[in-house]
């Protein structure tokens, strides 16, 4: 088998492929309205009561309908994964990656059919989409690899008399609460990591976003993956979710969101229920408030570019964007003097149309927030430029800049999760740092300086889960950046890293008595040649 590799992007700048994206997102335009079954053990069921997912980009347009999973349907689900376990569990885990291999091939083949599938649901630009498809095709593909690495077991001291293992033997049902924001990539992940290392899943993907999981569920079934493996049951978090968290049969819970939902679970996960046989484990990756510094001797148009493309690409919804900005006060006005006309230059619109880098915000309870953000913003700081909606028919915010900001302030502190940036001096470096630690959070952080001594200190002291050093703070990569942050912004649990499957089972070590080793016969001394005479 071949090492695992990232999945390229598509070249968007050659016009075939162009053509081609535009052609998909009209096929996919032409099948909006369609309803979507909740899939348990195969089959379809359908609810009177049911909910439509939306385009951000024109409001009001329904892009699918669904069925609102209610507590019976979360007890048939787990009565299906129940049952199906008790199979899976002892599949080969080479049949278990070989599913997750055929998944990743489908979705190569459909790649622009999801990303058009995104571009429409969650207001994901033509690139940020297609990156989207290729890291859940490379979840696919590198936990498929780390299933067959795990399966070898762990390697032991062998005690005299005894042969001793520890492998690595799955958990039971997994809930797997996937958030909007990446809603193939994560969605696939979580899922994909917990079936392959043989636990069964009850998928409940977001109601901003549950088109694209029922596109995934699609592709489950078109690669065979056995019926009752993933359970796909979309609904309301706080009605079908926090059932199944409660549910004393439920053995692990994935899930990635925001802090407040992510503690809720925390919670409730942690009571025990009457009948539960374990403690259930909780994966659950949280938000985030991240920042960018940039030193007296960074190289500031690099600087300039990575803060752009880092806060404000997908309009600031990824937990990984920058929302902080801290600049040392010697280059500060340098630095915002060549930033703000590259923000101000900003295309915002719908995304359907590949030049618009910026598209709405996921929904209309969203656009509201940030509205409020930006009064609160215009009290705390200086607005320098944006603070306002940006014209169309979407959920559409112009990408938004405060200077001055105080570290006290709310806009320096809550995550905010839109195109909205706090920018904020710092006397010097040792400062800057202070800053950027100065949070509940931490997930992400990037540092932009020439100086060696500096980038030590940061590697030493910027307390997040993944620090990047002259580069953009957003876009990890499968293999490369296992990801996962501090504090409050989770469990640490570095998706896509070689750590990462190891949550999705439990070690069972064995000592096998089989008596000391027989000592080898002797084997009698070969007799000595004899020469032969010349
Ligand atoms: P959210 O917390 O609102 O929802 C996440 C999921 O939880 C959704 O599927 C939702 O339906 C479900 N949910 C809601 N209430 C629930 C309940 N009571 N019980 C069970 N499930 C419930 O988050 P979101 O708006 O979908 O996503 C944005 C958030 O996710 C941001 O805070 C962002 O930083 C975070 N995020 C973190 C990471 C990471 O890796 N750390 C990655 C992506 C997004």
């Amino acid at each position: 088998m071949k090492p695992f590799k990232p999945e390229k992007y598509t070249d968007f700048s050659k016009p075939a492929n162009r053509k081609l994206m535009e052609k998909t997102l009209a096929k996919v335009a032409s099948e909006f309205g369609k309803e979507y079954s909740i899939i348990i053990g195969g089959e379809r069921v359908k609810l009177a009561k049911k909910f439509h997912s939306y385009n951000p980009s024109k409001k009001g347009e329904i892009v699918a309908t669904f069925q609102k999973a209610d507590e019976a349907t979360a007890e048939k689900a787990m009565g299906v994964a129940l049952k199906t376990f008790e199979s899976w569990r002892y599949t080969p885990a080479k049949v278990r990656a070989g599913y997750l291999f055929k998944v990743a091939e489908i979705m190569r083949k459909r790649r622009h059919e999801l990303s058009a599938c995104m571009i429409y649901e969650t207001g994901k630009n033509w690139l940020e989409a297609d990156a989207d498809v290729a890291e859940a095709i490379d979840f696919c593909d590198y936990y498929a690899r780390e299933a067959l690495r795990y399966d070898k077991g762990a390697k032991l001291i062998q005690y005299p008399g005894e042969r001793d293992t520890q492998t690595y033997i799955p958990l039971g049902v997994c809930l797997v609460i996937p958030p909007w924001n990446f809603p193939l990539a994560i969605l696939a992940g979580m899922t994909t990591a917990a079936f392959v290392a043989g636990n069964t899943v009850i998928l409940k993907p977001s109601s901003d976003s549950p088109f694209i999981g029922a596109k995934f569920m699609e592709i489950v079934e078109q690669a065979q993956v056995p019926v009752g493996v993933v359970n796909f049951m979309p609904g309301p978090g706080a009605l079908a979710g926090d059932y199944l968290v409660r549910h004393p049969k439920t053995r692990l819970i994935a899930f990635t969101g925001s802090k407040s939902v992510g503690l809720h679970i925390v919670e409730l996960a942690g009571k025990t229920q009457p009948g539960q046989l374990w403690i259930k484990r909780v994966i659950a990756e949280m938000g985030g408030k991240d920042a960018i510094i940039v030193d007296s001797e960074a190289d500031i148009d690099s600087a300039v570019y990575g803060a752009r493309v880092s806060a404000f690409g997908y309009q600031g919804q990824k937990c990984s964007a920058c929302s902080r900005l801290i600049l040392d006060d010697r280059i500060y006005d340098k630095f915002m003097a060549k930033f703000i006309p590259t923000v101000e230059a900003i295309k915002v619109g719908p995304v359907k149309h590949y030049e618009n880098y910026m598209g709405p915000v996921i929904n209309e309870s969203a656009y509201h927030s940030m509205l409020e953000y930006i009064e609160i913003g215009k009290k705390e700081g200086r607005l320098v430029c944006g603070g306002e909606p940006a014209e169309g028919d979407g959920w559409f915010i112009r990408p938004t800049v405060f200077g001055d900001v105080d570290s006290k302030a709310r806009i320096f502190q809550e995550e905010i999760f839109g195109p909205i940036l706090a920018v904020s001096r710092a006397r010097d470096y040792d400062h800057a740092i202070e800053l950027v630690n100065d949070t509940e959070y931490g997930l992400t952080g990037a540092v932009y300086t020439k100086n060696s001594r500096k980038i030590e200190k940061a590697k030493r002291e910027f307390f997040v889960g993944n620090l990047y050093i002259n580069r953009k703070c957003t876009g990890a990569l499968v293999g490369v950046h296992p990801f996962g942050g501090f504090n409050m912004s989770g469990t640490d649990s570095k998706a896509g890293g070689p750590d990462y499957l190891m949550l999705f089972t439990q070690a069972k070590a064995i000592a096998e008595y089989i008596g000391p080793k027989k000592k080898a016969a002797k084997k009698p001394a070969p007799k000595a040649k004899k020469r032969r005479k010349k």
